[in-house]
């Protein structure tokens, strides 16, 4: 299999989110992947943004069920 093309750090930071959201195609990804492994600065900041991202999945996850608590409580007050 041949190895994929390097990418420049601009090239990776422009697809970074689309990396992490897994939409890249299997050779995109890789190459991604390949260009983090040998950059210090691009995998740092795909590090941030991927703790960012679990940070945001966390609190809208939080957001909800305590929405949806107070839509039972109020429910369950109605009775
Ligand atoms: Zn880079």
């Amino acid at each position: 299999m041949a190895k994929p093309t390097p990418i420049t750090c601009e090239e990776a930071l422009r697809q970074i989110y689309a990396y992490l959201d897994r939409e890249l195609e299997g050779h995109a990804h890789r190459a991604i992947e390949q260009h983090l492994r040998v950059c210090r600065a691009c995998f740092s900041r795909a590090e941030f943004e991927r703790r960012l991202k679990e940070r945001l999945r966390e609190t809208r996850r939080a957001t909800v069920s305590a929405d949806l608590r107070a839509r039972i409580r109020k429910v369950i007050g109605n009775y």
